[in-house]
């Protein structure tokens, strides 16, 4: 039997590319920009604050969210099928994806917003509240005018 769970065990890790990542509350981060602040190393330490802060956002625990991909990329995002601008939620693939067109921080990626939509569902925005979610991301990016300054505010 031992030598049959080692050979499960090896196999496992063989498949993972990426693994839950108990900083990041479980998600699996599967970071693919090749932005310069997504590349910093103080990347994953962002996201867990905005991970964080985004569970209290959308009353989800960590885990309701654990086992998620999180994909992290540039450019547009193959959604179902059709092209998004800022992220996209994929309940078949457990797979959460934002994109860095949303601005030019970690705070401006839209975490909180597909997050809820993990947590929730609601595809097409029917309930209440996402406004606030949206504005949530705003707040989070104005506690890091360094990088979210004038360049990273929509206008
Ligand atoms: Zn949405």
């Amino acid at each position: 039997m031992r030598p049959a769970l080692a050979l499960l065990a090896s196999t496992l890790l063989a498949c993972a590319s990426w693994s839950p990542d108990p900083d990041l509350y479980g998600l699996q981060l599967d970071n693919r920009s090749s932005q310069a602040w997504a590349q910093r190393d103080d990347f994953r330490t962002r996201l867990r604050v905005i991970i964080a802060a985004s569970l209290t956002e959308v009353d989800a625990t960590p885990a309701q969210i654990a086992g998620i991909r999180l994909v992290v990329k540039d450019g547009s995002v193959d959604c179902n099928g059709a092209e998004a601008t800022g992220g996209c939620w994929d309940e078949l693939d457990r797979t959460l994806t934002v994109s860095t067109d949303a601005g030019p921080c970690a705070e401006l990626l839209l975490v909180a917003h597909e997050l809820r939509h993990a947590v929730h569902g609601d595809p097409f925005h029917l309930s209440g509240g996402w406004s606030a979610v949206d504005a949530f991301r705003e707040t989070l990016a104005a506690g890091h005018e360094d990088d979210c300054g004038r360049a990273g505010r929509r206008r």
